[in-house]
């Protein structure tokens, strides 16, 4: 195996995963690397699903990126064959000025999203079990759904492969070091150089990015799927 890449991927997750396909894909010489065999159940992609939706109330300039990220889940359905993205709608409810709302609702009207407003009455009658605080009203987005997440993985390290990424599974890298044109990547057994490196070290981006002392404090967060 030829050492030198246009690009390093450290971190094979939902993020790294991505990464080092479309750049295979844009016919860049990418080498992938992780610690684990992704997906595996240590990091932050791991479990059933993750939701996916427009409307998002953190701010209106994340739209677009979301409306590209939904055609390209698509495009991978088609290329791997697995259905990824189920669209189930997301309901959220809360105060009608609070940040989520009203979030939801700008970047819904300044994108032209479809959502339905309703008040939490008009919300508990339709989703019985919904209990909310009267004063709360509820938005309902048809086009959120979830991505079944390792599955996502599991499809962009494959489309990684046949566009001709090389991925090198259950090798952590122990050190990466920058010049001007070049880094240089190690893990126990090699050294491996490229034009550039994409950090995707998702919890362990703390470890991997030390050197800068940036205030990373990786928590543990517990989800749950109900039959
Ligand atoms: C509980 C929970 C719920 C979430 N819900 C949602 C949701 O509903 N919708 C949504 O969009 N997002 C959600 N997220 C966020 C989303 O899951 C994460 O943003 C995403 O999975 C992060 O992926 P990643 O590739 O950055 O990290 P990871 O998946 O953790 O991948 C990092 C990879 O780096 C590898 N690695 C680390 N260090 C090294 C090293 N030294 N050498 C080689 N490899 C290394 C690891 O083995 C790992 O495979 C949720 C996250 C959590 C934890």
């Amino acid at each position: 195996m030829n050492n030198s890449y246009d690009c390093i991927v450290l971190g094979l997750g939902g993020v790294g995963s991505a990464a080092v396909a479309h750049l295979a894909l844009g016919g860049r010489r990418v080498l992938g690397i992780d610690r684990y065999c992704p997906p595996h159940s240590y990091g932050s992609s791991h479990g059933q699903t993750r939701i996916i939706r427009k409307a998002y109330f953190e701010h209106s300039d994340y739209v677009p990126l979301l409306k590209r990220a939904y055609e390209l889940w698509r495009q991978l359905e088609t290329e791997c064959g697995d259905k990824l993205y189920f669209a189930t709608g997301l309901l959220q409810a809360g105060p009608a000025d609070g940040e989520v709302l009203s979030g939801v609702r700008r970047s819904a009207s300044e994108h032209d999203l479809p959502i339905e407003n309703m008040t939490m009455a008009q919300a508990s009658l339709r989703f019985p079990g919904l209990v909310g605080e009267p004063t709360w009203q509820a938005i309902l987005e048809p086009d959120a759904g979830y991505l079944k997440v390792e599955a996502c993985v599991t499809a962009h390290l494959q489309s990684a492969r046949q566009s001709g990424a090389q991925l090198l599974m259950n090798q952590p890298v122990v050190n990466w070091h920058a010049k001007l044109n070049q880094v240089s990547v190690a893990t126990a057994n090699q050294t491996y150089f490229a034009n550039s490196l994409i950090i995707a070290a998702g919890p362990w981006a703390a470890q991997c990015l030390n050197r800068y002392r940036f205030p990373l404090h990786i928590l543990r967060k517990h989800l749950y799927w109900y039959p």
